[in-house]
């Protein structure tokens, strides 16, 4: 299980008001998971979470705290017509979407936090190829 995570200031789940806080997001199978949290002087903690995509700024926070991975596709590994497949499944991407991120990944420009990058990378073994995350 991957976890990655960043502590900020954000707005307080229950009134609104600046709080110190922060968020999370973890690789969890093949599923990502995030969690928010605030400690506000007025409500006391409160934790949101839910799966897939992260809310408000937290992923670009996250980004930021740890740095991005790069997912690394082990040249030869994995047919295009295959990688193109596991990428429309994996981020539901659409046909020309999977050719460009195709592109990237095989530039090994395809960057994101780590939860997500190892995401990828699963899915490319499981598909059959040899994929690793990378901190460039
Ligand atoms: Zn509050």
């Amino acid at each position: 299980m991957i976890t990655e995570g960043a502590d900020y200031e954000l707005s307080c789940m229950g009134c609104g008001e600046p709080a110190p806080g922060g968020g999370s997001q973890t690789l969890d199978g093949l599923r990502l998971r995030w969690s928010v949290d605030t400690a506000c002087a007025s409500c006391g903690p409160i934790i949101a979470c839910d799966r897939d995509d992260p809310p408000g700024d937290l992923r670009s926070r996250i980004l930021a705290a740890n740095g991005p991975s790069v997912l690394v596709l082990t040249e030869g590994s994995l047919s295009n017509a295959r990688l193109m497949k596991v990428l429309r499944e994996a981020l539901g991407l659409s046909l020309a979407g999977a050719v460009a991120t195709a592109g990237e990944v095989r530039a090994g420009r395809y960057v994101g936090t780590g939860p997500e990058i190892e995401r990828l990378a699963e899915h490319i073994r499981c598909a059959g190829g040899q994929a690793d995350r990378v901190r460039p």
